[in-house]
């Protein structure tokens, strides 16, 4: 079956949403976290095995005579390992559905002959951390959440927990299956001596949504971004963005996340309010 991103995406969806189904009417109740080990287990993968694969790798899928078996990154964050399960499943669905990506409709910007299968591995990548973002954050019952703790940058880190996500992944999920019109931001310290903070996403196009982005994508201190950097307290400002080549100014919460090296602060934006 050839298939556009956009349909591949919304049938690999609707898999990982059946597999969710499956697992509540075994439990007999929706209630988070849903961790990879129980939709590998429905998925037929026989174990998921905790070891060492250096640094770069996240998770591999094995397919073994006897049955696939997922090995993941014992050096990574148990959040990060949870997720990088979830997008190996996410290529076990994608093989069981047959899914052959249309090539033509996806973008690349080259016309180097390497192009086309860079772009559908990349494509294909993109599909397995849709299935994956599904299954450990169910949208209707992370909708469920977020409406009961509020959608402010304060209820990030509380649905974070309760789903075994990490920060980054629960804000990202935030702002797609908000009722209320919602952008997620990540910002950065520069690797160099700079204090600036600059914006390490949104970069992509959201399928189907307004692009909203800030039109200074690097702020330099003072700024209440930087208090939000040097304290853990949330903030709040007003920032400007375009959209459509429209320049609004959307007010916007922020917090800082994370130690040292690692720090970043997340932001939530609100273009309805
Ligand atoms: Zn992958």
């Amino acid at each position: 079956m050839s298939l556009n991103l956009e349909q591949a995406t919304s049938l690999i969806i609707e898999r990982a949403r059946q597999l969710v189904n499956h697992l509540i009417e075994q439990r007999g109740r929706e209630t988070p976290p849903f961790l990879s080990e129980e939709f590998a287990r429905l998925q037929g993968i026989k174990e998921i095995v905790k070891t060492d694969l250096g640094k770069e790798v996240s998770a591999v899928l094995l397919k073994l005579h006897d049955g696939d078996i997922i090995k993941v990154n014992a050096n990574h964050h148990p959040v990060r390992q949870n997720f990088s399960c979830a997008h190996e499943i996410g290529h076990s669905l994608l093989r069981e559905l047959r899914i052959e990506l249309d090539t033509e409709n996806i973008e690349y910007r080259t016309f180097n002959s390497e192009a086309p299968r860079r772009a559908r591995a990349k494509a294909r990548e993109r599909l397995c951390n849709a299935a994956a973002t599904e299954l450990l954050m169910p949208e209707s019952i992370f909708r469920k959440y977020l409406l009961d703790f509020g959608i402010s940058i304060n209820s990030v880190e509380q649905l974070a927990n309760i789903f075994r996500v990490s920060v980054p992944a629960a804000a990202i999920r935030i702002a797609e299956v908000s009722p209320e019109p919602c952008v997620a931001l990540l910002w950065r310290k520069l690797r160099n001596k700079s204090k600036a903070l600059q914006l390490a996403w949104p970069r992509r196009k959201p399928i189907g949504k307004s692009h909203y982005t800030p039109v200074h994508k690097r702020v330099t201190p003072p700024s209440t971004l930087h208090k939000a950097y040097e304290y853990n307290s949330p903030v709040k400002c007003y920032k400007l963005f375009k959209v459509n080549n429209v320049v609004k100014n959307l007010p916007m919460e922020s917090k800082g996340f994370g130690q040292g090296e690692t720090r970043y602060i997340i932001s939530l934006a609100f273009p309805g309010r």
